[in-house]
């Protein structure tokens, strides 16, 4: 049975993860989502290897590095693990400016300390202290913004998005992570019709990636659908309609769950709505973001109704 060493200790492993071992034992490992997504439960091996699958989807420079996900991490024989150094794909960022978007989604731009490289659509982990971080989508585009932008909803206890509502001010300092994930737009294939679907805050990276790609001139459609609760779930409203007006090839089509649908929205589950309107997405690329619900059910019907696997992108959260 493999055991993890960690500052000096051994551990047995059994059949969980570095993390979960580690974290049973009250070593304090950062972690958020705990399925290999969010890249907050980055280690280092200083002796063994580790599995190819704990280092899906880092940088090549970090897993060059001997990086790797602990949450992703089963080892298969004895390893000796370390934390990352300190400022290892973190850096400081100070608050620009926090604005309410809606009574529950809060609106923060962010200037970081050094150069930030990134595609709008990833998304950066916001550290509330040592341990723990949340992953927040990048709203903004690198060519168009000075700041970065993420979009927070207010979740109810929730520990980091409570954190920012009752605290967070323009001028504090904060830690945040280099960007990561592969939900953005990627050029190349400028003829090629676009839609994006997403509920909530999952509009952020979607807001992103739509502009980027129309001031890359892509040509081809680019429908974006926003699902929420009733009327009152929308927010952006404006800068999306002035972009429609502005772009002959982009469509925005806000769709209510509950109550009626006002003239111009669509009604029903969003992802049933966009479906119902685009039948057939053969050829078509999809990005998806937003309540994993949502997500996992479109991504099996966008695929269904003809989308490659290889061209869904999709950020559930
Ligand atoms: C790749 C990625 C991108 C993300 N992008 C964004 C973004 O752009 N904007 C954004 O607001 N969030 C985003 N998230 C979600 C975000 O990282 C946090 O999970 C969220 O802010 C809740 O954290 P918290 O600490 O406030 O709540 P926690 O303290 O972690 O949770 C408190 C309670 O709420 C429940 N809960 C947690 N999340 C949700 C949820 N989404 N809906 C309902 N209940 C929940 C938990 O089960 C728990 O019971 C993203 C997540 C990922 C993985």
């Amino acid at each position: 049975m493999a055991k993890v060493i960690y500052g000096g200790q051994s551990y047995e492993c059994g059949t969980d993860s570095v993390l979960d071992c580690l974290t049973a034992q009250g070593v304090p490992v950062p972690s958020s989502c705990r399925s290999g997504i969010c890249q907050t439960c980055l280690m280092r091996t200083v002796n063994g290897e580790v599995p190819e699958k704990a280092k899906a989807g880092l940088k090549p420079t970090l897993a060059m590095q001997n990086y790797f996900l602990a949450c992703s991490c089963f080892p298969e024989s004895d390893i000796e693990v370390a934390l990352p150094e300190a400022g290892v794909n973190r850096l400081s960022a100070e608050v620009v400016s926090v604005e309410r978007l809606k009574p529950d989604i809060l609106g923060i731009k962010l200037s970081p300390s050094k150069i930030f490289e990134y595609r709008a659509g990833q998304f950066l982990n916001l550290y509330k202290d040592k341990t723990t971080a949340r992953s927040y989508s990048l709203a903004s585009v690198p060519r168009l913004d000075e700041s970065l932008a993420i979009h927070v909803r207010k979740v109810p206890n929730g520990l980091v998005s409570g954190w920012l509502f009752e605290n967070l001010k323009a001028g504090d300092r904060i830690e945040i992570s280099e960007a990561a994930g592969d939900c953005f737009y990627a050029p190349g294939n400028p003829d090629q019709n676009i839609i994006l679907i997403g509920t909530g805050t999952g509009l952020a990276p979607l807001y992103g990636i739509v502009r980027d790609a129309l001031q890359s001139g892509h040509r081809g459609r680019l429908s974006l659908y926003h699902g929420g609760y009733d009327v009152y779930g929308f927010y952006l409203v404006e800068e999306l309609k002035e972009l429609e007006s502005r772009y002959p090839n982009f469509s925005y089509r806000p769709c209510v769950s509950e109550g009626d649908a006002p003239e111009g929205y669509a009604k029903g589950m969003v992802h049933e709505a966009a479906l119902a309107e685009h039948p057939d997405l053969s050829g078509w690329r999809v990005f998806l973001c937003g309540n994993p619900l949502m997500v996992n059910a479109a991504k099996k019907q966008t695929f269904f109704a003809g989308a490659s696997m290889r061209e869904i992108f999709a950020d559930p959260f």
